[in-house]
């Protein structure tokens, strides 16, 4: 039987008088990689940042492993494994790749296993390996990317929060992230994709909605939204 990771109930979410999310509801089961789509103000990101806790849900319910975090404060949802790897990666520039990866575990009090999740991160990611002593300021988009997974897996998530990993990455670079999130889900972390890049969030996802002006407009599981006529016409080109 699976297990229900995370469920939104009619969450609705406002800036001022903008209403970004108008009752949206849509859950994710352990093991899954779920996909959110849509265009550009879909309200993709602010999905996103309401599960976390940096938005305010204005109404609905947030039910993380059963429980209801809605109103929890960002850091206990993080401490419960709810992991937010935000769009533009957020790593601290003027701090070297080792220390960002450390900041992921800070509240880890047990040092062997700090040690043991960086050399994990180490190993998905070598180039961070070879660079930890580096300012992240100098990484590349595509290594600041990993720096920001790598950070997220130092606090050894069960779910996983992706806004737009693949941005402004060269394809072979997307390619990379696309496996690294594939290794990651068959590790058995849980991961709500966010992309832009439909084909790409559709042959990796098990399952799919579509957001439109803060509403879901469109669900299934991932092959049938790839031969999806509207979808296709809107996200993936024809
Ligand atoms: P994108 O891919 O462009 O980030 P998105 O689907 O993630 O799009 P959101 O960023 O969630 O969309 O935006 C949803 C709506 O909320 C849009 O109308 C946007 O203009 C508005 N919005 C987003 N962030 C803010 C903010 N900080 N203040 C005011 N309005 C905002």
């Amino acid at each position: 039987m699976s297990e229900t990771v995370l469920e939104l109930e009619n969450v609705t979410a406002r800036y001022g008088r903008i209403e970004a999310l108008r009752s949206i509801s849509f859950s994710v089961q352990a093991g899954q990689i779920v996909t959110l789509l849509g265009s550009n103000g879909a309200g993709k990101s602010t999905t996103l940042r309401t599960i976390s806790g940096l938005v305010q849900a204005s109404g609905g319910t947030i039910r993380f492993m059963g429980e209801d975090i809605t109103r929890m404060p960002s850091h206990d949802i993080v401490a419960r494994g709810l992991i937010h790897v935000p769009e533009g990666r957020r790593i601290f520039k003027g701090m070297s790749i080792r220390e960002n990866l450390e900041l992921g575990s800070f509240t880890l009090k047990d040092d062997t296993e700090r040690r043991r999740r960086m050399e994990h991160v180490f190993e998905i990611f070598p180039v961070l390996h070879e660079r930890q002593h580096r300012d992240a300021a100098l990484l590349s988009g595509g290594e600041q990317q990993m720096l920001a997974m790598g950070r997220a897996l130092m606090t050894s998530p069960r779910l996983l929060l992706l806004d737009e990993p693949s941005m402004g990455l060269a394809p072979f670079l997307v390619r990379e992230i696309m496996r690294i999130v594939e290794r990651l889900n068959s590790e058995g972390v849980t991961i709500l994709l966010v992309e832009q890049n439909a084909k790409m969030a559709l042959k990796l996802a098990d399952y799919g909605y579509v957001l439109e002006t803060g509403e879901i407009v469109i669900e299934g599981d991932a092959p049938t939204l790839r031969e999806d006529e509207n979808i296709v016409k809107a996200y993936l080109g024809t």
